[in-house]
């Protein structure tokens, strides 16, 4: 069993309590590179859920000051700062990404709640300086509502970090639920918040449990006017048809398919530099993770060359390891998935450059997997069709520039996408016509706090970070006045 100062409860947090589930039940938490039992956790329903809610509801009508909840952010973040290496631990053991990258991931996380702080003076009132109608007009930026936070595994704290940072901000009491998976890191948080940031009661909740009584209870609450998600394109279209009866807000941050395109212009070195960093993060475990790999012909044999090169000096192990790049797969789901892909690719033609078979894993935990360099890739492959959300990097080869726009946007996903090359002109040609959220120009640099970030198509609506991610939990209110 884990043991962390930050862990000294295990149950869910409603009203400013610690709380556990009302039938005292529990679900386990796993390591999902051992097996090793971790915590048992308190499992919560829809009952837990309405009553946080409700203290939502009860926080909603005493609206706080600025500077405030300004201090709250700044509070969070020196606090997830200050705690990060005690956090990395928590978040290795439960989510498997290597230790270095778990405690990097705390301190992003305190890069939202610092850039919030940054960005809450947005939120003052303003009066217009015209007088339209012979009347005053002063607009105010008033808390949607209540909000419910529903968070993935391959972030514990990253992604919950986006949006309560936000909601925190515009004063919007939250309820949260994160991956049944990775609950453990959420629980650190609220420590955190409970200990050093002394936010009022029923202002941040956290239910645990499975996701369906729970995320029922947010989309049917009339109270709940704003459900954030980060997950699946398909979860969140079950979101968008569960509240579309009450017309909430929804900010959808959905699943990828990345393309990632390397022109016969770009520095070789450097792209497979930023291949390796951008591909191996969390094991390939990113919504942000380039997905399908373009390199123009000329290049193709140079290029590929230089990723196996690099891939085999990568090491695959437990996360908690010095030296380990890649962790395990979150699960055998995961793990089946990755499998199913590449056998596929070799049944239509593909060959594998790098990687081989592993080992079947032991149930539902120690899916490691090699990475694997898959060349002869094509379009009809499910490796281009799905998001792998694994350490495969498929190459396919193009001729002009024009085929390589045309088959990046052959998705319904438009989060990332990545283009290499030596020529300004072509990037300014080739980028505002990828239909991608978030297009990295000779980098495979993810999202940063101080940037909105978020998709297109179908990997979703509205923004994170930046200054934009706080008006998701805005309602404009607009006062004129005689
Ligand atoms: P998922 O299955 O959609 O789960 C995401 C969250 O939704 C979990 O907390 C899950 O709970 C919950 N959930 C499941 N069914 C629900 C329901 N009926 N009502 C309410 N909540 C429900 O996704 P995942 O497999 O954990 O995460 C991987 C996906 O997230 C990938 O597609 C990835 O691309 C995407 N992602 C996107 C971004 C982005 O910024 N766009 C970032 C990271 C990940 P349980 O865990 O309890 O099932």
């Amino acid at each position: 069993m884990i043991e962390s100062p930050l862990l000294t409860n295990l149950t869910g947090y409603v009203g400013g309590r610690w709380t556990p589930g009302d039938a005292g039940e529990t679900f386990e938490v796993l390591n999902p590179a051992t097996g090793e039992k971790l915590a048992d956790v308190a499992a919560m329903g829809r009952e837990e859920t309405l009553r946080a809610i409700k203290a939502g509801e009860t926080a909603l009508t005493q609206p706080v000051p600025i500077d405030e909840r300004r201090r709250w952010l700044r509070d969070t973040a020196q606090a997830l700062n200050d705690h990060a290496e005690e956090i990395g631990p928590i978040l290795t053991a439960e989510m498997g990404k290597p230790l270095k990258e778990a405690v990097g991931e705390a301190k992003y996380a305190a890069g939202f709640f610092e850039n919030a702080a940054t960005h809450i003076h947005k939120l003052k009132p303003h009066t217009l300086e015209e007088r339209p109608k012979d009347r005053t007009w002063t607009v105010y930026a008033r808390p949607a509502g209540v909000a419910g936070l529903i968070t993935p595994w391959n972030f514990p704290i990253g992604m919950i970090a986006k949006k309560l940072s936000a909601a925190l901000a515009a004063d919007c009491p939250s309820v949260i639920k994160p991956a049944e998976q990775t609950p453990l890191s959420m629980i650190a948080l609220f420590h955190l918040l409970h200990e050093k940031v002394g936010l009022p009661a029923g202002k941040a909740n956290l239910v645990m449990g499975p996701p369906e009584p729970i995320g029922d209870a947010l989309c049917e609450h009339p109270a709940v006017q704003i459900l954030s998600l980060t997950g699946s394109t398909e979860i969140g279209k079950l979101l968008i048809r569960k509240t579309a009866d009450q017309v909430k807000k929804l900010c959808l941050e959905l699943g990828g398919n990345a393309p990632f395109i390397v022109f016969e212009d770009a520095d070789l070195d450097a792209a497979a530099d930023e291949l390796i960093g951008n591909k191996f993060r969390a094991g390939g475990q990113t919504c942000v993770c380039a997905n399908r790999i373009y390199v123009q012909d000329s290049v193709a044999d140079a290029f590929t060359e230089k990723v196996v090169e690099r891939v085999r000096g990568l090491t695959v192990g437990n996360g908690m390891e010095e030296g380990v790049d890649i962790g395990p797969l979150i699960d055998r789901q995961g793990f089946n998935k990755v499998r199913r892909h590449i056998a596929d690719a070799l049944d239509k033609g593909a060959e594998r450059i790098a990687g081989e078979d592993p080992p079947q894993p032991n149930g539902e935990w120690g899916c490691f997997y090699p990475p694997t360099v898959l060349t002869g890739v094509t379009h009809d492959m499910l490796c281009c069709q799905e998001e792998t959300f694994g350490p495969v990097v498929p190459v396919l080869r193009f001729g002009e520039e024009r085929e390589a726009v045309e088959a990046a946007n052959n998705t319904d996903a438009g989060l990332a996408a990545y283009i290499f090359t030596g020529d300004d002109d072509r990037a300014e040609r080739v980028i505002p016509a990828l239909h991608f959220g978030h297009v990295g120009h000779n980098t495979g640099a993810g999202p940063t706090p101080e940037a909105p970030f978020g998709g297109m198509k179908q990997s979703g609506y509205g923004r994170e970070g930046g200054e934009e991610g706080i008006d998701e939990f805005i309602e404009f209110q607009t006062v004129p006045k005689r």
